[in-house]
């Protein structure tokens, strides 16, 4: 019995299709809510090579919506990539699957990617994003990007060298990202699902060559039940650095958050240049997350028992209570934004 028959009897796949998925390799960045919902539906695809890359550990938090994941995987802290590979083994044995527990960052980015046909974004913060289009623009990779919040979402398909790229449609500024997370915004587990689901979807369509693939960003408010697209084909910006073969994020020019271990165990994470931090606003957006206090100088935040976040009016920022890099620039990334 084929056990894709009921994919391949779909004409925009077909048997053609079916053996492209097979040959592909895929690479998914982040083992979050979409990572994990996109991933689940490439294997289940059939999709033969999946690449699955993330620096966290489930937490129970996360099981409203991180479908890969259960209580014995935060029980057993096993990292997100390798318990997403376990699962996805259990799903179809008959694909590879590589998990990297790693931090993407510019020193790292091109080597996970290269090779790979389509990077799917399952990333938890712009600047991520941005590195993202750098690396796949410069070694021409399409990638899907993919975003939920609350109770909406987003997804588009970048194409090298065809239409817009991320950053045509959405500028970088310094210090931009500080804004709204799913810590502080909350989210609905079954948008990520869908949004991660539509990604999958993108991925297989730019796969197999379907030719109306890219030039359209998609939302979704899930809880009115209702979606949008545009058309944004022509969107493609003179001024876009990236498009331009200018990669800065790659060069680490930009959003290049430094984290530097502090004596002791606070981890201090800082961007030059970044615009000034509204204190107040923050404090008020951080307070649907955990225990703050807030000064005109700046706010404290406890997310869990034991680490404490201190950012400053400057965007400077410490992370108490952990001597871990890619920890604390997680911790940052989830409360702060990035
Ligand atoms: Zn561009």
């Amino acid at each position: 019995m084929d056990r894709y028959i009921r994919q391949s009897v779909f004409p925009g796949i077909g048997k053609d299709g079916q053996e492209k998925l097979r040959a592909a390799h895929v690479v998914i960045l982040g083992c979050g809510a979409l990572g994990c919902s996109s991933s689940m539906a490439l294997a289940r695809a059939g999709v033969g090579r999946l690449t699955l890359v993330d620096r966290d550990f489930p937490e129970l938090h996360n099981l409203n919506r991180q479908i890969l994941f259960d209580e014995s995987d935060v029980a057993a802290r096993l990292p997100k990539a390798v318990a997403a590979a376990k699962r996805l083994c259990g799903i179809n044995s008959e694909i590879r699957l590589d998990p990297i527990v790693a931090d993407v960052n510019p020193g790292n980015i091109l080597s996970i990617i290269e090779g790979a046909d389509v990077v799917v974004d399952g990333t938890d913060n712009l600047e991520t994003r941005y590195l993202l289009n750098d690396a796949a623009a410069k070694l021409k990779i399409p990638w899907v990007y993919g975003g939920a919040i609350a109770a909406s979402g987003m997804w588009m398909s970048f194409l090298p060298g065809k239409g817009p790229c991320f950053r045509c449609l959405f500028p970088y500024r310094p210090g931009a990202g500080v804004g709204q997370t799913c810590e502080t915004a909350g989210v609905i587990g079954g948008l990520p699902m869908a949004v991660g689901g539509m990604q999958a979807v993108e991925t297989l369509r730019i796969l197999v060559g379907e030719p109306s693939v890219g030039g359209r960003l998609v939302s979704l408010d899930g809880w009115r039940g209702t979606a949008a697209q545009m058309d944004v084909a022509q969107v493609r910006s003179k001024d876009c650095p990236t498009c331009r073969g200018e990669y800065e994020f790659l060069d680490g020019k930009h959003g290049n958050r430094a984290a530097l271990l502090l004596c002791g165990n606070t981890v201090q994470i800082s961007e030059p240049g970044a615009r000034p931090v509204a204190l107040d606003e923050l404090a008020a957006r951080l307070a649907t997350a955990g225990e703050v206090e807030a000064n005109e100088f700046l706010v404290r935040f406890v997310p869990e028992e034991g680490i404490e976040i201190v950012i400053f009016a400057d965007g400077r920022t410490l992370v108490c209570g952990t001597s871990d890099l890619a920890r604390a620039r997680s911790l940052h990334a989830r409360f702060v934004g990035a």
